[in-house]
């Protein structure tokens, strides 16, 4: 399988070569030239590492069969409890895939806990020998999915950028205390887009790059930019549809709907290859929250980024350039060149428009919606209340919508986080007193639901905190020269 840019200047590539850049030199993402045909019938009764391998393998042909089984088999099993994939039935028709069951709690996992192991590999496969610095902007859970993916890797450094303020406590302590010698945490003085663009110039630095390249250093990405974080993440959609059919939800055959809460566009982007490789995958409901830029281009065909940021409850979803979303206008419109143009728009206006053409085969796959802190606290109260089922606010958000965009298939909302990242909100939507600090709000909301915190987060309480640097977004450059 070869890869090539969204914006045509660079084809023919193999995965890991996509892999180890990340980005495409000419500031494109790399996309598969084609997508494989799903095996259904031969991947319905595998084990959620077993599926793993063969899924991702049909797209990294360039990897060993065999590397891929033994690296998914040691990300998947233990690392995730036993719960990768694990569906729960939320009421009638009505699904939650929990995908906050491995080491850091939150969907990011999935991706981050492989990632590592292909980007290590790929270099093996290219001969490379520098060290690679992966740089990661991060509205929250990816820092510290990275950090505790990366962390103790042989030729590998990786430093993490978060917004100042954008993060829950616990998300920030989980970042702060991160152990291992090759990782470096800063907190950025602005919101998310902020730290991203702060990182994405440093990508494009020329000057940047020779400096490292002469201490024998080069960049990469963790972001979900890389095909490598991409591409673990079609897994779940397969494994999802695969449990459904087994319990007699629907006929083998039927589609299901998916509700995906969604910021980057990564996590819904991977239904999309499902659907695309063969699954029947009925709607994929985009859910976003008062950063609404992706409702908005999905009704019309104009995306605006020009438009009030907002603080939300759902920090992992307040972003204004989705950037996967250029993946899906490359494999709607088929032209690199049309592409090239948009994201040009994008950059010089803060605003493009496709064409008819590309905005109905988008809204043919995909449907959308949003939801306000408010509606998301009530369906926190609602879901609870009324199915004991008890989610956090990115996932309140998904399910809220997924309730106005519900057909006859089964509707699966992907649950992205463990409650318990985010205790005072949901304790909030609950209805509790709210005690100031993370770690009391996770007590007083075991002590409310009977739910337990993940032991992963109830004992970042006593962790050092080894990192409290504060830095303004023109001074990431200098971060990630150090
Ligand atoms: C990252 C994240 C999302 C958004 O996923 P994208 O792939 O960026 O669309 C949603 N919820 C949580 C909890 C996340 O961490």
């Amino acid at each position: 399988m070869e890869y090539q840019s969204t914006r045509g200047g660079s084809t023919g590539v193999s995965a890991a070569e996509a892999i180890v850049r990340g980005l495409a030199p000419d500031g494109g993402l790399y996309v598969p030239a084609a997508f494989p045909k799903a095996d259904l019938d031969a991947w319905r009764s595998l084990s959620y590492p077993e599926l793993a391998a063969k899924v991702v393998g049909s797209f990294l042909t360039d990897y060993d069969p065999a590397f891929l089984q033994a690296a998914a088999a040691d990300t998947y099993g233990d690392a995730f409890g036993g719960r990768a994939g694990h569906v729960e039935q939320v009421r009638g028709g009505l699904y939650a895939l929990e995908l906050w069951h491995g080491p850091t709690c939150a969907f990011k996992d999935y991706a981050l806990q492989l990632m590592p192991k292909l980007l290590v590999q790929g270099k093996k496969n290219l001969h490379r020998t520098e060290t690679t610095r992966i740089l990661v902007a991060t509205s929250g859970d990816t820092g510290k999915a990275a950090l505790a993916g990366y962390a103790g890797l042989e030729g590998i450094q990786i430093a993490v950028f978060y917004p100042n303020a954008g993060t829950s406590e616990i998300q920030r302590l989980q970042m702060a205390t991160q152990q291992g010698d090759n990782v470096a945490v800063f907190a950025v003085d602005g919101n998310f887009d902020d730290a991203q663009t702060g990182v994405k110039r440093v990508f494009a630095d020329a000057d940047v790059a020779a400096q490292l390249e002469a201490r024998g250093i080069r960049l990469s990405s963790a972001n979900s930019i890389n095909w490598g974080r991409l591409v673990p993440q079609i897994v779940y959609y397969f494994y999802t549809y695969f449990r459904l059919a087994e319990t007699g939800a629907m006929a083998w055959g039927q589609t299901v709907d998916f509700c995906v809460p969604t910021g980057n566009f990564g996590d819904i982007l991977a239904g999309y290859y499902a659907k695309r490789m063969g699954l029947p995958v009925g709607r994929l409901v985009c859910a976003s929250n008062e950063n609404n830029v992706l409702t908005d281009f999905i009704r019309t065909g104009t995306y605006d980024a020009r438009r009030a940021f907002h603080k939300t409850a759902s920090p992992s979803m307040d972003i204004l350039i989705s950037s996967n979303l250029e993946r899906l206008l490359y494999h709607v419109s088929g032209s690199a060149e049309k592409v090239a143009g948009w994201m040009g728009q994008l950059a010089a206006e803060g605003r493009y428009t496709v064409d008819a053409g590309t905005l109905a085969a988008i809204q043919e796959s995909f449907g959308c919606g949003w939801a306000d802190d408010a509606q998301g606290a009530e369906e926190i109260r609602t879901r609870f209340e009324q199915d004991h089922y008890l989610c956090d606010t990115h996932t309140a958000v998904a399910f809220r919508v997924a309730d106005d965009c519900r057909g006859t298939a089964p509707m699966v909302v992907l649950s992205t986080a463990s409650p318990f990242k985010f205790p005072r909100d949901v304790l909030r939507a609950l209805g509790g007193d709210v005690p100031e600090s993370d770690f009391d709000a996770m007590d007083a909301l075991t002590a409310k639901t009977g739910c337990q915190a993940p032991a992963a987060l109830a004992e970042l309480k006593t962790r050092p905190v080894r990192f409290t640097e504060t830095i303004a977004p023109g001074a990431i450059r200098d971060a990630a020269l150090r």
